[in-house]
């Protein structure tokens, strides 16, 4: 037995010393809460953490654009429209059951009302006076207050990406359009960001045009098709280097994020019951509903699957980003999975750009929840726009840390909730995140392995032997 254990560690050391490093780091963070650090010492102690954000950022950029321009051009079109469609159609339809799943279990749990009215019966008053979050009023919406947290929700809002916040450039609708179709200046100019305010979903149509074209141009495209290549080999091989500094960086990471957060003691019942609705929901989605559908459309065991993407699954939970996994997620689909590369080349930064279905989740439970503290009852009309609006929002979120809470305005404004509400669920924000990304992330690798079985006839050219998929090593 101990030689089998002493295999499965060797196979696996890097896993395993992530896993301990999130431990560790929770362990650590806890321990110097005690110790009441300056922000500056806490701003050291987070340098190791910073700089494992800042190796998974720089890699994002020039994997997307390879990847897509390559992976596009080694395609006929018959085989990248079936593809495309597949692929697009299928992440709708995940999205749009994540919604669901958020929809029924907010609506069961009840997370506003339930402990509205324990507060209320706690503190001998009348049920109904208990109307806003804030306990300020009796008018149940709609009712603007000053917010703890407006600096925050600007700095974010200036942080993150987002389609979803009117400016005075334009609409809603206007920004998102435009966004789709940058012009080469945004996209050269967002190249060395690869970071907050990059707009991941036009480089990601930027880069698929291009390599739709470079297909169709047959020889006379092949040089850049090569460089695409070159490059994304590049990356990968830098990937293999800088995964064995994660250990190391996810405990800092992890415990400099703990440090900073606000005391967990002081977090009200209601939201108490919403944060545990949005990680049941998760934990439903992510670990029932779409290994299921892996399950039954491939026949092949989703555990198997998910093991070999644990280290990404690791990486998400650390970084609150499935922009900055992408290039471990691309490393254990290709490595411990075995998929076709053709294929991840195409569905994992396209996924990592409009697939979020933890996102989805939690931006229909957050809006409902709202809604429910401020005793606004919906109507089945409004619940479906939230459904639509919901999905629309995770599309628009950028992969980095808490954007759906940005874009979680157009859900709001769609049905005339308060949007300085979001300001009620900031405190528990950042750890549902983490949760909600690992979601993100799963459900981008499950679809590629998903897209491999169904498409795995297009990608055999003759003589070609069939690619092994998902089998890991
Ligand atoms: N952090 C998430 C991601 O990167 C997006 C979000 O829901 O805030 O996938």
């Amino acid at each position: 037995a101990w030689g089998r254990v002493k295999n499965v560690c060797q196979q696996n050391g890097l896993l395993i010393m992530s896993v301990m490093a999130v431990v560790v780091g929770c362990l650590l963070g806890f321990f110097l809460r005690s110790k009441h650090l300056s922000e500056q010492e806490v701003k050291y102690f987070q340098f190791p953490g910073e700089l494992l954000m800042r190796m998974l950022k720089m890699l994002i950029l020039p994997l997307v654009v390879s990847s897509l321009m390559s992976g596009l051009a080694a395609l006929d079109a018959k085989c990248s429209s079936r593809l495309g469609i597949m692929t697009i159609s299928y992440y709708l339809w995940t999205t749009f059951v994540a919604v669901v799943v958020g929809i029924v279990m907010v609506i069961i749990i009840h997370p506003g009302g339930a402990a509205q009215k324990e507060d209320a019966e706690d503190s001998g008053k009348p049920i109904m006076k208990i109307t806003s979050f804030f306990n300020d009023s009796s008018i149940p919406i709609l009712k603007p207050r000053p917010t703890v947290s407006q600096d925050l929700m600007e700095t974010t809002t200036r942080r993150v990406f987002i389609y979803g916040i009117q400016d005075d450039n334009g609409t809603d609708i206007q920004n998102f359009s435009l966004d789709l179709t940058p012009p080469p200046d945004v996209v050269f100019r967002t190249l060395p960001g690869t970071s907050d305010g990059m707009n991941v979903l036009g480089i990601v149509i930027f880069s698929a045009t291009m390599g739709i074209m470079l297909g169709r141009m047959g020889p006379n495209g092949s040089a850049l098709v090569n460089f695409c290549q070159s490059l994304n080999e590049a990356v990968l091989k830098i990937v293999a280097i800088v995964i064995w500094y994660f250990p190391f960086g996810i405990v800092f990471l992890v415990a400099g994020k703990i440090l900073e957060m606000d005391d967990p003691s002081a977090m009200g019942k209601k939201l108490g019951f919403y944060a545990i609705t949005v990680v049941m929901g998760l934990i439903l989605h992510g670990l029932f509903i779409l290994p299921s559908m892996y399950f039954f459309i491939t026949k092949k065991s989703p555990i198997v699957y998910i093991r070999g993407i644990l280290q990404a699954l690791l990486i998400s939970l650390a970084t609150s980003s499935s922009s900055a996994t992408l290039p471990i997620t691309f490393k254990c689909l290709l490595e411990n999975n075995h998929i076709d590369r053709r294929i991840i080349r195409f569905v994992l930064p396209v996924g990592a750009t409009i697939n979020m279905d933890g996102t989805a989740l939690y931006e229909a439970v957050a809006a409902i929840f709202i809604a429910q503290v401020n005793n606004y009852e919906l109507d089945f009309g409004q619940i479906i726009t939230i459904s639509i609006t919901a999905t629309a929002a995770s599309i628009g979120a950028a992969g980095i840390p808490q954007a759906g809470l940005v874009t979680m305005v157009i859900v709001l404004t769609s049905v005339g909730l308060p949007t300085d509400d979001i300001t009620l669920i900031i405190a528990v924000d950042w750890a549902l995140d983490r949760f909600r990304t690992m979601v993100n992330v799963m459900g981008d690798a499950l679809a590629t392995g998903i897209m491999a079985h169904i498409c795995r006839k297009d990608f055999i050219k003759e003589g070609e032997e069939i690619p092994l998929i998902c089998e890991t090593k």
